[in-house]
């Protein structure tokens, strides 16, 4: 599929993702999340099941199966 950014000649392409979200304040970060990625800019797209998976796992709130430092960047 041709990538939706304006000028952008890439194509995405199925990867796996790191994707990051902010849920009750706090950053939960998704490893290996299914999604589009454009091979020349990198932008990401998720499928509105994996959008809705993600919602659902928020929901459920599990404990983490793993933790990572995070740093601001200031
Ligand atoms: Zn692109």
């Amino acid at each position: 599929m041709k990538c939706t950014i304006q000028g952008c000649p890439g194509e995405y392409e199925a990867r796996t993702v790191v994707h990051t979200v902010k849920h009750r304040g706090d950053v939960i970060v998704i490893d290996h999340v299914p999604a589009e990625v454009c091979s020349v800019c990198g932008d990401v797209l998720l499928t509105p099941e994996t959008v809705r998976r993600i919602e659902a796992l928020l929901q459920a709130t599990p404990p983490p199966s793993r933790n990572v430092p995070l740093y601001e960047f200031a």
